[in-house]
């Protein structure tokens, strides 16, 4: 079948942000809804994301995108017709012991805006998690509902039904420019020629860049190379255990199904290009990553490798994403710099982009302070009770 040349909405991207665009987009019967990627669905930082799902963060803007996201997934059924994905195994955040002030405050805050988590003592950790070194732990937030998802899960899902409420979706379509005419923009061109609609929203991860530059707008967003180890547990270790984010120790980690451990790098490789990254790691490499989660469980040391995953984050300067209207360009929306917190506020992400487009502003939550014109205009973000990792 030949796609339209023309219609109401063309997102770029089949990432979770791009995907949920569309779906809710059709789900509120805006119009016709065209969908491009230069590659297969899912291709990109989604289908790579290590997927957790947690309310800890320092924004409460941050926090109602994460919370009202969460309440999508616990009812995936019911809101996007698919059987649900999430692994509620819990969550934890641990910060150094000089951040204990920013983090009951965070709590305080995260509670205030709807998230089911707590301040808990290490004793009570050490019950939930036997195998977690924690002599350098007094405290820590814990978010028993909380865990992980699966990237490319969800962006098919929402694909697929967005496809079956009447999406049109063209892979291997590769965006060259936004055309614009008199500050409006009319469409794109795209290596399979030019496709018209007066809403154009861009969801394309550390792509971005290039793309913008060429229409004359710099984005100030870096892509960063993160690389991941999935470890097979030693025998002695307890399965399943919580998702974590470590500031104390610079990790990241969460149990993969019963008997495997995913350990993440805190921090990455900036100014990479996207286009040309290492797609795998070596076995030593791996083990250096594993290690990183043995500074938290010592059992670790003695897992076993089981595969590596590496991937790009699209990282802004405040660390948080650029979501609106381009400045100066009526219809061109921008949806990316989601600085490696992407997957778990799709969802909402998606349903507030689709309230702004059609309705003139995110009605969910007010997602305005993310204005894309705010690094131009010298004001980045700033959280009340900011850790010094962001
Ligand atoms: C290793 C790793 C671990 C992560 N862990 C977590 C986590 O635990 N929790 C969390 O919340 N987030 C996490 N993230 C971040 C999260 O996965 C991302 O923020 C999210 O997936 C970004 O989705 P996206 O749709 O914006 O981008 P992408 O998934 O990158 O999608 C962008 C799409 O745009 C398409 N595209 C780009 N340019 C063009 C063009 N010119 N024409 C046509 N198509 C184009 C690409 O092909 C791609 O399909 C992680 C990311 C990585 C890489």
């Amino acid at each position: 079948m030949r796609a339209p040349k023309t219609a109401d909405f063309i997102v770029i991207g089949t990432g979770v942000i791009g995907s949920s665009i569309a779906f809710h987009l059709m789900k509120r019967n805006a119009g016709r809804v065209l969908i491009l990627d230069k590659n297969l669905a899912a291709q990109g930082g989604s289908s790579r994301s290590s997927a957790l799902v947690r309310m800890h963060y320092t924004l409460p803007e941050e926090v109602r995108l994460a919370v009202k996201s969460y309440e999508i997934f616990a009812n995936w059924e019911d809101t996007v017709g698919r059987p649900g994905h999430l692994k509620q195994i819990g969550f934890v955040q641990i910060v150094p012991e000089s951040e204990i002030e920013q983090l009951k405050k965070n709590v305080e805050m995260q509670r205030k805006v709807g998230a089911n988590t707590r301040i808990i003592s290490s004793r009570e950790l050490n019950e939930i998690e036997p195998d977690w070194r924690l002599d350098d732990v007094s405290v820590a937030a814990y978010e028993p509902d909380s865990g992980y998802g699966d990237g490319s899960v969800t962006a098919n899902d929402f694909l697929e039904r967005a496809r079956e409420m009447g999406a049109e979706f063209l892979p291997r379509t590769c965006v060259s420019a936004f055309n614009i005419e008199a500050g409006r923009v009319r469409g794109v061109a795209t290596d399979k020629g030019g496709f018209e609609a007066p809403t154009v929203i861009a969801a394309t991860g550390p792509w971005s860049v290039p793309l913008f530059r060429a229409a004359g707008f710099e984005l100030p967003i870096e892509a960063e190379f993160h690389r991941v180890a999935i470890l097979k547990n030693p025998p002695a270790m307890k399965g399943g255990g919580c998702a974590l984010i470590d500031s104390a120790c610079l990790v990241y980690l969460r149990s993969e199904g019963d008997g495997m451990t995913l350990v993440g790098e805190f921090t990455g490789t900036r100014g990479v290009d996207p286009d040309d990254f290492p797609q795998s790691i070596s076995h030593e490499e791996l083990a250096e990553v594993a290690l990183l989660g043995a500074r938290r469980i010592p059992a670790l040391e003695n897992s076993g490798v089981v595969r590596g995953v590496t991937g790009m984050y699209d990282v802004s300067p405040d660390a948080r994403p650029l979501l609106g209207q381009t400045p100066g360009v009526e219809g061109l929306y921008i949806a990316c710099g989601f600085s490696g917190m992407g997957y778990k506020i799709s969802p909402v992400v998606g349903l507030t982009m689709a309230e702004l487009i059609v309705d003139g502003r995110g009605k969910t939550v007010d997602i305005s302070i993310f204005d894309p014109g705010r690094f131009a205009a010298g004001e980045p973000i700033r959280a009340p009770h900011e850790y010094a990792d962001a």
